[in-house]
């Protein structure tokens, strides 16, 4: 049997980028449809879900989805540093609560959430521009028409790949890691660690959630590396590396494995009838490959530019433009400087990487901190190019002023 649905915006992908688009959209008062494939919002977590209390605040995501931290650890080779605030600056999300809190939201403002539907076909007009998807859902076949169509399929970028207009990623992170139970973690702490053991291209994560419960994992770069990130991951736990073997018994509750794009701001991302948002987008911090709060904000704001233009009849590539202006103009210059950082980070030795730590420890935590977000510029950062005392830290920002 077929399904044949009509709405004014057709939202392909219930992660967060999904369900934010989804949200603003239907606030505006238009006819919303949010399709996710699996059987339910985040039924699989393919992230470590670390944010910041800043944008959980913008976003009003309920108190009861994350843990703060305080404290940022990391650890080489030979070296270790924490940096530490007075107050909480970072979270790690409850990843599952808090997407089910996002499509929960968009589905008060009065958007269709639809499950277990697979989006697999674009329907294209006469002039081959996108009218409409089709898939498979519990009864068989389901088509949507829709004048607008959101890709916030993720990594696998569905809709724009089935276009024609984006390939593959070619350079992206992989990414292993159990959320578990552990004998003792400091709930406040989150530890990075670098090196070839560790990882040969990326870096290994300890994020707690509070409770005992830790993420632990392994991160590789790909095509720099082709280190399996499961396999290293048991490697490092067998072998206690570093803070590891302090955790104590490490028993895993759940796995988690997923792939983020690190090609850069590459990608056009609004097409006629069409917008890419989140992953599918490529709207990653490259430096420690974060993008729930990209997906969020520019979700919010793809829902937004699409209602306007849905309003307003007209939903070609230039209608839609704002959003891209929107998202470059506040992001585009940082990812830049952050991809080179991340270029120097991913050449580095384990002695390179001790010596980096020690730079690490010449910073203020603000300075730590916008570097890490990536949201150079914010402090007196560029500053540091010029006037810190140290020769390495002022090579380090000359790299993010782009000298
Ligand atoms: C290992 C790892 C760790 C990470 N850690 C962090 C972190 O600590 N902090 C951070 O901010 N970011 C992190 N990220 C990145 C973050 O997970 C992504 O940037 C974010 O999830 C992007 O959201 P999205 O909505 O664009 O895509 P996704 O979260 O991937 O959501 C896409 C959704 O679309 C659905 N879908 C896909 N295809 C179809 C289809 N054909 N039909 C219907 N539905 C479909 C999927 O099931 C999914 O629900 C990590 C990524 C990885 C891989």
């Amino acid at each position: 049997m077929t399904e044949e649905y009509d709405y004014d915006l057709v939202v392909v992908g219930g992660g967060p980028a999904g369900s934010s688009t989804a949200f603003t959209a239907a606030k505006s008062g238009i006819k919303v449809a949010l399709l996710e494939k699996e059987n339910s919002i985040a039924e699989t977590v393919r992230t470590s879900g670390v944010t910041w209390i800043e944008s959980i605040k913008e976003f009003e995501i309920p108190g009861n989805c994350y843990n703060p931290i305080k404290n940022f650890s990391f650890v080489s080779p030979n070296n270790e540093v924490t940096i530490s605030d007075s107050i909480a600056t970072a979270a790690v999300l409850d990843v599952r609560k808090t997407y089910r809190w996002l499509a929960h939201e968009a589905e008060k403002a009065g958007a269709d959430i639809f499950v277990k539907i697979n989006i697999n076909e674009v329907i294209k007009n006469e002039n081959n521009d996108i009218v409409g998807v089709s898939g498979t859902g519990p009864n068989g076949k389901m088509i949507f028409h829709s004048k607008v169509i959101i890709d916030a399929t993720g990594f696998t970028s569905v809709i724009s790949k089935a276009m024609g207009f984006v390939t593959q990623w070619k350079r992206f992170g992989a990414g292993a890691e159990y959320e578990a139970k552990v004998e003792n973690v400091d709930p406040d702490t989150w530890w990075l660690m670098v090196g070839q053991e560790y990882t040969p291209a990326g870096y290994a994560w300890i994020f707690p959630l509070g409770n005992n419960i830790i993420r632990i994992g392994v991160g590789v770069g790909k095509p720099e590396s082709d280190i399996d990130p499961t396999q290293r991951l048991k490697e490092i736990i067998e072998k206690q590396l570093g803070p590891i073997k302090k955790l104590g018994k490490i028993t895993p509750i759940e796995f988690h494995y997923g792939l983020i794009p690190n090609d850069g701001l590459s990608r056009k991302t609004v097409f006629n009838n069409l917008i890419l948002v989140g992953d599918s987008a490529g709207q990653a911090n490259p430096l420690v490959l974060e993008g729930i709060r990209y997906a969020i904000k520019f979700g919010r704001v793809a829902g937004k530019v699409a209602s306007d233009a849905i309003k307003n009849k007209k939903t070609d590539a230039d209608a839609l433009y704002p959003y891209e202006e929107n998202w470059r103009n506040a992001i585009e210059s940082k990812i830049n400087s952050a991809g080179k950082v991340q270029d120097r980070w991913i050449g580095l030795s384990d002695k390179e990487w001790d010596k980096e730590l020690d730079i690490i420890k010449e910073l203020k935590t603000e300075e730590f901190l916008d570097f890490i977000k990536a949201d150079f510029g914010l402090s007196n950062m560029l500053k540091l190019a010029v006037s810190h005392p140290k020769l390495a830290v002022r090579q380090l920002f000359n790299l993010v002023k782009g000298k």
